[in-house]
């Protein structure tokens, strides 16, 4: 059974307690890793704090970063097939959403590759006895906490853009996921960024996640996870005022109006509920119907959902794949059971399944009330609630009848009817006519509960920078 470690100042480093990584298809241990502690969250600040005093990567010429970022693509490349045969046994995905989770990983570094050489200030017009402009600095230390449902991805969505600014970063992955994310610090060091550029360590949240972002020598911390850890993160961050940025999670609608193409309409609920079993911020939770297609669309949903074949990653044949954990699977269960104590009806699935592995069928809830909490709270499983409106202004309404506000989407062939759309809706991303259409150029996060900043995309980059002024009197 394989052990993994600590990357700490460019090495790899022990602890004396580590945890079982559990297989969620099958319950079997895939391998353990080192749990962090105080002592290791000071170690692994005190190395990043070092390699930002030292301006490794904040003083030679930007062009430096390009080629760092470059290297740790083409180090990736070589461990990515490795890598995600240990995401599919660790984190229960599918062989191709493991190489596809690799595949953005790498997108990540090459983009903002691009970009680390392009961070430019400008100039502002003051009159003719002034000169004065604007540039760019590193923030220093970035704590970056990452959660366990695409830890490879979204480990790299935030790391790639930190060092592409010049910063240094201390990583701490998630007890559930934290084995695949190893490569992402095994390609930085093989690519030879300087030590303490990236620093990963592993352990729970409320210890060293609380300790990392309670740590007095950070610069900023990066969250990507649920809404309550969320808050105590910013509680602890406002004791220094550090800047934050919040990636929280998602109750998202797709508004389906009577012109859809409803053949290219069950890909997306595909896509958009049962891939990663629902396990995705941006998951399309609510389905917000026009009543005259309810019927129809409703029977083609379970349907689809009856054609799930449910396994192990590695099957070729696997399309559902289990949550993450057992607690994942109880709480899953209890949204549908509690749902239809507030009034649905069940479609199909509501159930655990499979003799061992962390499964659950994949559900659809009809007659969803807008009051129930599976209309509000975020289920974070394979289970659509399903909703009709009668106009458009209700479609709206309904969709935004929620806390949350990361995505939406729209679906009609109307240009005007999906515009309208597009401006009503409060929410980070809107979809018009493809679930997950954009990429990581496409500026991604949230409004209300959902968080704040933007990751992907140009937008991104400037979470890493503060910006500083230089006002200059000419003198004769
Ligand atoms: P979680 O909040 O339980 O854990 C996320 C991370 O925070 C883990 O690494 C955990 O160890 C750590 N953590 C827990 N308590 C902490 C504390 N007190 N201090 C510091 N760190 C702590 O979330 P999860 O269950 O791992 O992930 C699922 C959630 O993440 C869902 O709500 C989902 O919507 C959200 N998510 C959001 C995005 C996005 O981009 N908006 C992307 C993926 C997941």
């Amino acid at each position: 059974m394989a052990h993994f470690k600590h990357y700490i100042n460019g090495e790899w480093v022990d602890s004396e307690s580590s945890i079982d990584v559990i297989d969620p298809a099958t319950e079997t241990v895939v391998g353990s890793i080192a749990l962090a502690d105080i002592k290791e969250v000071d170690l692994a600040v005190k190395s990043a704090r070092e390699c930002v005093t030292r301006g490794d990567l904040s003083m030679p010429r930007p062009a430096e970063r390009v080629e760092y970022l470059l290297k740790v693509v083409g180090e990736l490349e070589k461990l990515k097939d490795e890598g995600a045969k240990l995401l599919v046994a660790e984190n229960g995905k599918t062989t191709a959403q493991a190489v596809d989770e690799f595949d953005n990983a790498i997108r990540y570094f090459r983009y903002y590759a691009g970009m680390a050489d392009k961070i430019e200030g400008r100039s502002i017009p003051l009159g003719e006895d002034y000169i004065d402009f604007t540039m760019y600095e590193p923030l220093g230390v970035s704590a970056q906490i990452v959660p366990w449902n695409f830890p490879v991805d979204l480990c790299a969505r935030s790391l790639a853009p930190a060092l592409a600014a010049g910063n240094a970063v201390v990583i701490k992955s998630p007890e559930l996921t934290p084995l695949a994310m190893t490569f992402i610090a095994q390609a930085c060091h093989n690519a030879g960024l300087p030590n303490g550029a990236v620093n990963m360590i592993c352990g729970y949240g409320s210890t060293a996640g609380a300790a990392l972002v309670e740590h007095h020598d950070i610069d900023q911390i990066v969250f990507t996870g649920s809404v309550a850890t969320g808050q105590s993160i910013l509680r602890a961050a406002a004791q220094r005022a550090v800047p934050c940025v919040m990636e929280l999670g998602g109750k998202s609608a797709a508004v389906v109006f009577p012109d859809a193409d409803l053949d290219a309409f069950i890909n997306d609920v595909d896509w958009g509920i049962f891939f990663n079993a629902g396990q995705v911020c941006s998951a399309m939770s609510r389905l917000i119907v026009h009543e005259s297609i309810h019927d129809e669309l409703l029977q083609r949903v379970i349907k689809l959902a009856k054609s799930q074949t449910f396994g192990h990653g590695s099957e070729p044949s696997t399309t559902l794949t289990p949550l993450a954990s057992a607690h994942q699977r109880d709480a899953v269960l209890a949204y549908c059971q509690r749902s239809l104590e507030q009034g649905a009806s069940l479609a199909t699935g509501g159930t655990a399944i499979g003799e061992s592995g962390y499964f659950v069928a994949p559900t659809v809830l009809d007659k969803v009330s807008p009051d129930s909490d599976v209309f509000k709270q975020e289920v974070f499983g394979p289970v659509l609630a399903v909703t009709t409106f009668n106009d458009e202004a209700q479609a709206w309404q309904l969709a935004n009848a929620t806390n949350f506000g990361l995505v939406n989407g729209i679906f009609t062939r109307d240009l005007n009817v999906a515009m309208r759309g597009a401006k009503a809706l409060r929410c980070g991303q809107v979809f018009i006519n493809e679930w997950y259409a954009g990429g990581v150029e496409t500026p991604f996060g949230g409004v209300g509960l959902s968080g704040y900043g933007r990751e992907k995309g140009q937008e991104a980059l400037y979470n890493y920078v503060r910006t500083k002024n230089v006002a200059i009197k000419l003198q004769n």
